[in-house]
C-alpha cells in the first residue's frame, strides 16, 4: 500500500496596511508571491489605486477592519505610533487567535510592547520589524529587517518579510527592533549630516560633481545616502524618499532613548534640530536630503 502525499502547506494570507513610499513597493511584492489578499490606507483611493493596478490578482481594496479577519498576518508599514496602536486596535477586534501583526513602522519601543500586550490579549502574536534600505530597498525587495518578538512566531511569518526582506534578523524580544531600528536612525541622521554639510561646501568650492561624486563613493567616504541622493540634491530634487517630517519623529523617539540610556548625544541632537527647522519651514514633506538647503545658508 503507497502512502498517501502529504498536503501541500496552506499559503498564508496576508494584509497590508500603509501603501506609502515603503509599503506600496512591499505590498507589491508580496501581491507578486501571491500572498496578499487585503490591502488598506489611510486616505482608501491609495489602496484602491494599488488594487486597480494589480486587476487579475485575488485582491480587495480594505473598506473597514472587517476585511482583515480571514488574514493569517496583516503588516504595518504605517506614518507614527498613534497609527500602529489605532491599527492594532481595529485588527485586534477582528482577526482570529493565532494570526500575527507585523509593523514596519519606525516607532517606540514602549509603542512596540503596548502592541504586543493589546493584541496578546486576544491571543494574536505581534512583531515589531522596523526596516532599512530606503524607498530603493522597498522596490527591489533587499530591504534589512530588524525583528523583535518570539521566534517560532517569526518563522510563520518569514513568507511575508521573504517576499521585500534581504536580511531578516531576530534581535530579541518584543522592541528589540525597534531598538536596533534606533541606533541604525543614528547613524544615518549622523551620514546626512556629513554627507550635506561635505556637499554644500564642495558647491562653495567650484567643483564638478560629475567628477566629485565618483571619486567619493570610491574612497572611504562612500556610503549609501551619497551614492542614492548625492547627485539629486546637487540637481535641488527633493521627492521622497524618506520625509524630514518622519526622520524628525525618529529623532524625538531616539532622543528620548538616548537620554535615559546617559549617553552624550550631540549628534542626534544636531540632526533633530536641522529637522525640525526644515519642519517650521514647511519643508517636512521633502527628502531629508533637503538638509543641504540649510547647510548651504552662512551661518547667523
Ligand atoms: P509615507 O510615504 O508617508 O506613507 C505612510 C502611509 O501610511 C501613507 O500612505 C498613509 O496614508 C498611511 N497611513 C498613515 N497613517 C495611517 C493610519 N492610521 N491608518 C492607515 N494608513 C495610514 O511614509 P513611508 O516613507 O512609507 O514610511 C512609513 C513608515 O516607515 C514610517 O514610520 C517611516 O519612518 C518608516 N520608514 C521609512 C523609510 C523611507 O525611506 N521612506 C525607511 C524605513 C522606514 P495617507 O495616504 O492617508 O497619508
Amino acid at each position: 500500500m503507497s502512502a498517501s502525499p502529504a498536503a501541500a502547506p496552506v499559503p498564508l494570507r496576508a494584509g497590508f496596511i500603509g501603501l506609502g513610499a515603503m509599503g506600496g513597493p512591499m505590498a507589491g511584492h508580496l501581491t507578486a508571491r501571491g500572498l496578499l489578499a487585503v490591502a488598506g490606507n489611510r486616505s482608501p483611493e491609495k489602496a484602491r489605486a494599488f488594487v486597480a493596478a494589480r486587476a487579475g490578482a485575488s485582491l480587495k481594496a480594505a473598506a473597514s477592519f472587517d476585511d482583515y479577519a480571514a488574514c493569517d498576518v496583516v503588516a504595518l508599514c504605517v506614518s507614527a505610533d498613534a497609527d500602529v496602536l489605532e491599527n492594532v486596535d481595529g485588527l485586534a477586534a477582528v482577526l482570529s487567535p493565532g494570526a500575527i501583526v507585523i509593523d514596519h513602522s519606525t516607532v517606540a519601543v514602549e509603542t512596540a510592547r503596548e502592541a504586543a500586550r493589546r493584541l496578546a490579549a486576544r491571543g494574536i502574536g505581534f512583531l515589531d520589524a522596523p526596516v532599512s534600505g530606503g524607498v530603493e530597498g522597498a522596490r527591489n525587495g533587499r530591504l534589512s529587517v530588524m525583528v523583535g518578538g518570539d521566534e517560532a512566531m517569526l518563522e510563520r511569518a518569514r513568507p511575508v518579510l521573504e517576499a521585500y526582506g534581504a536580511r531578516i534578523a531576530l534581535m530579541g524580544p518584543t522592541g528589540a527592533g525597534q531598538a536596533t531600528k534606533a541606533v541604525n536612525q543614528i547613524l544615518v541622521a549622523g551620514i546626512n549630516e556629513a554627507v550635506c554639510e561635505g556637499l554644500a561646501f564642495a558647491e562653495k568650492l567650484g567643483l564638478d560633481p560629475e567628477r566629485l561624486l565618483p571619486t567619493l563613493m570610491a574612497g572611504a567616504a562612500s556610503n549609501w545616502f551619497l551614492d542614492k541622493r548625492g547627485a539629486s540634491m546637487l540637481r535641488n530634487e527633493f521627492t521622497p524618499g524618506f520625509k524630514c517630517a518622519h526622520m524628525a519623529k525618529d529623532l524625538r523617539i531616539v532622543q528620548a532613548m538616548a537620554e535615559r540610556a546617559g549617553i552624550r548625544h550631540p549628534v542626534i541632537d544636531r540632526a533633530l534640530a536641522d529637522y525640525a527647522e526644515l519642519e517650521a519651514r514647511g519643508e517636512g514633506e521633502l527628502d531629508t536630503s533637503a538638509l543641504i538647503r540649510l547647510k548651504r545658508q552662512s551661518p547667523p
